[in-house]
């Protein structure tokens, strides 16, 4: 009898196709009637086709497709309140009073509001005549189940997030055909990463390429500092494999300097250091958002001049762009997706009206419910740190409660 519906908003990322898929099979299984929402919240608001029954063999064929085959959007019409009040319209004239969101902090935070506006919106629909008081009766309260897909891996609650180990197999696909190229000539590659707030995605691909350098927006931190960072990202047990690798490692990969932001001079020393031990090239890794201890951006235009004003080596960018969002997701990504899609659906089959809106999140490999609101008022004041450059508070805020 129940009505879910299930939908990808913001940016897409690999895994969330097996994420939709789970819910799609596991609400059929235990007796709900499932719909898609197509395009994310602008879909919701506009209705029709767009909010469709889904059936069991409609999700076939999709958990190894990358990006979201449901699509994905960014709506200004649902930060207003005339087209949340649309948006309700369309949901309960179909009986959806469950939604499963995936998307980033932006899209959980919609769906929160939109629980939180529920009834005064069905009493605006009923004095309107736009619903009848049997529907505002039988759909009034809205649950909501949260999953994050995010290549960043940059929400605060979660081990991982949908998508993040499919991009970073991407990223170090390409470095590694990077490295074969630039051994033959004794190169320099600068490989330009995703991750405008988070570093995740350049420390972890630059601790298993065996980078010579990465540039991330919290950095450059003092070596027990991302020693600290490192723990933290490593808890979930298969990253434990690669953080062991890394301590065995002899390379310093991220900038131990504290103060010193002439992270310049520190670059061109281990450049050089690497080069009379016998190495025929350096990879450096700059991620998207990557800035020097006081906040100043270090693009990877800016590395280049460096490496080629001070030591004249031959020296190239590497941009990987959406490169990384693309491709099939990667094992570990489907299971993620799939996981956290069953849990959603239980969640939301557990819930009673007073229950809060939850995230289904991965902690030290369990899929556990965590309160949605909590989650996304602690990345939002991660990144509201970063962007007042209080970068040991940001990592303080980031770890695991
Ligand atoms: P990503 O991290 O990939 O950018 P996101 O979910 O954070 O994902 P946003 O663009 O912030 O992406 O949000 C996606 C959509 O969610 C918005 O286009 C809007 O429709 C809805 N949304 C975001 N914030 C709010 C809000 N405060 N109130 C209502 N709706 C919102």
């Amino acid at each position: 009898g129940h009505g879910i519906a299930v939908f990808t908003s913001g940016g897409d990322s690999q895994g969330m196709n097996a994420a939709v898929r789970a819910v799609v099979r596991m609400g059929i299984y235990l007796g709900c009637k499932v719909y898609f929402i197509k395009e994310g919240y602008q879909g919701m608001v506009d209705g029709g086709e767009n909010i469709a029954e889904a059936n069991w063999a409609a999700v076939s064929s999709i958990i190894h497709r990358g990006g979201t085959v449901i699509g994905s959007a960014r709506c200004m019409d649902f930060k207003e309140r005339w087209g949340r009040l649309k948006a309700a319209e369309n949901l309960v004239k179909r009986g959806i009073t469950n939604l499963v969101v995936i998307g980033g902090d932006g899209s959980l935070t919609g769906a929160n509001l939109f629980r939180v506006e529920w009834s005064s919106l069905l009493d605006e629909l009923l004095q309107t005549g736009k619903i009848t008081n049997e529907e505002r009766q039988k759909n009034k309260s809205l649950h909501i189940a949260g999953m994050v897909g995010s290549i960043d891996n940059d929400f605060c609650g979660t081990d991982m997030t949908i998508g993040t180990d499919s991009a970073l197999h991407r990223i170090i696909e390409a470095i590694d055909a990077i490295v074969s190229t630039a051994y033959s000539h004794q190169r320099t590659f600068i490989m330009e990463v995703m991750g405008r707030h988070c570093g995740y995605l350049a420390l972890i691909s630059g601790v298993v390429t065996e980078a010579d350098y990465v540039f991330i927006p919290e950095s450059p931190p003092p070596t027990d500092w991302a020693r600290k960072l490192c723990d933290k990202l490593m808890q979930a047990s298969y990253l434990a494999v690669v953080a062991a690798l890394a301590s065995e490692a002899d390379y310093v990969f991220i900038p131990e300097d504290p103060v010193k932001t002439d992270w310049k001079d520190h670059l061109c020393k281990k450049l050089l250091q690497e080069r009379s031990s016998g190495q025929r090239l350096n990879i450096i890794i700059v991620a998207e958002g990557a800035t020097d201890r006081e906040g100043n951006p270090i693009t990877a235009e800016m590395v280049k001049k460096v490496v080629v004003d001070e030591l004249a080596q031959d020296t190239r960018i590497t941009v990987l762009g959406h490169v990384q969002r693309g491709g099939n997701p990667s094992a570990f990504d489907r299971v993620l997706g799939c996981r956290m899609g069953a849990e959603a659906v239980m969640a939301l089959m557990e819930a009673t009206d007073d229950t809060e809106p939850c995230v289904v999140s991965l902690d030290g490999n369990q899929a556990v419910r965590v309160p949605l609101m909590e989650c996304v008022e602690r990345t939002q004041a991660v990144a509201k740190a970063m962007s007042e450059k209080k970068f040991d508070l940001a990592v303080e805020l980031r770890g695991r409660s």
